[in-house]
């Protein structure tokens, strides 16, 4: 478990539903007694930002697919390979740790957008 998001967010997250914002009785509750939404579902998605970033430090878009990101990741690990590519025409110099550290930054802005329920949909967030 990531240490990064504890504090407000889950505390938050165990006494108020995420979905309508009502006060749970039980911080363990499966479902939402008012709106009748997952609340544990929610809380296994969880992704690391940390183990996110790790795996994209070894392969390109391993931390995406990591997110539940899949086809953005293969997308990330075919341009890797491509920036890999073009290191015989010397640019590559230049973009393979440019795609690199966006790799790494898109896995860890995008992990703490899902923990926190927010769009993490974009291509590249940053
Ligand atoms: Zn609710």
């Amino acid at each position: 478990m990531d240490t990064l998001n504890s504090g407000i967010t889950r505390d938050a997250m165990a006494n108020y539903c995420q979905e309508c914002g009502k006060e749970l009785i039980s911080p363990n509750a499966e479902i939402c007694p008012n709106c009748g939404v997952r609340l544990k579902e929610i809380v296994i998605n969880r992704r690391s930002p940390v183990i996110a970033v790790v795996l994209s430090f070894f392969i390109w878009g391993l931390g995406q697919v990591y997110n539940g990101q899949f086809g953005k990741g293969i997308a990330y690990f075919v341009i890797g390979v491509l920036c890999v590519a073009s290191l015989m025409i010397l640019i590559g110099f230049l973009l393979v740790p440019l795609w690199w550290l966006i790799g790494m930054v898109d896995a860890y802005v995008s992990a703490k957008r899902i923990n926190a329920g927010e769009d993490a949909s974009k291509f590249i967030n940053v």
